[in-house]
């Protein structure tokens, strides 16, 4: 299978609470693992960055229908294209949840001068790296309680 991978950021709808967003991802990982498609999805004040990846056809049906969804809005396309590897391997839709950029310091100030968080600011590649580092401190990070 040819590879592709494919960014998009969106601001989400208003009353969307953070119970909806973990819901979406739940769902997308289930249905996310049977087409075969990897990625992450980044929530931060309000706007969501997210990646797929797999093939040609099954990314581009489910970015249609993401498209669709009144839960966001804005929906942005910033990056697609083909890749010969996956970023996000083993993850069907794991979700990065941070209230602000503030709360991913140092990562964020690293990508970008501004700490308001504005992936259309961003190039492509550096939001697969942002994200694939926010989820892998997410699976580093040791509970709390
Ligand atoms: P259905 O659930 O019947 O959806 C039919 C249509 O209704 C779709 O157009 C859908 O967009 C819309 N819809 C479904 N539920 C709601 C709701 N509660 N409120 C408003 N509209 C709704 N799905 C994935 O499978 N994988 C992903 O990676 C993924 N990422 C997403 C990221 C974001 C930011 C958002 C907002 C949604 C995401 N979704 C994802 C959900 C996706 O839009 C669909 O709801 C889901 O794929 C199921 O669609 P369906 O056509 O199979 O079935």
């Amino acid at each position: 299978m040819q590879l592709y991978r494919l960014v998009y950021y969106s601001e989400a709808a208003e009353n969307l609470t953070i119970q909806d967003v973990k819901s979406i991802a739940e769902k997308a990982s289930i249905k996310n693992a049977s087409l075969l498609i990897s990625g992450g999805l980044l929530y931060c004040e309000g706007k969501f960055l997210q990646v797929l990846e797999g093939g040609i056809r099954p990314v581009n049906k489910l970015f249609d229908t993401i498209l669709q969804d009144k839960r966001h809005k804005n929906v942005n396309l910033i990056y697609f294209s083909r890749v010969s590897k996956r970023e996000f391997e083993g993850w069907n839709m794991s979700l990065a949840f941070f209230p602000t950029s503030r709360d991913f310091f140092p990562e964020y100030i690293k990508y970008s001068g501004d700490l308001s968080f504005d992936p259309l600011s961003l190039d492509g590649e550096v939001c697969v790296e942002l994200l694939r580092r926010l989820l892998e401190r997410k699976k580093h990070a040791v509970p709390t309680t």
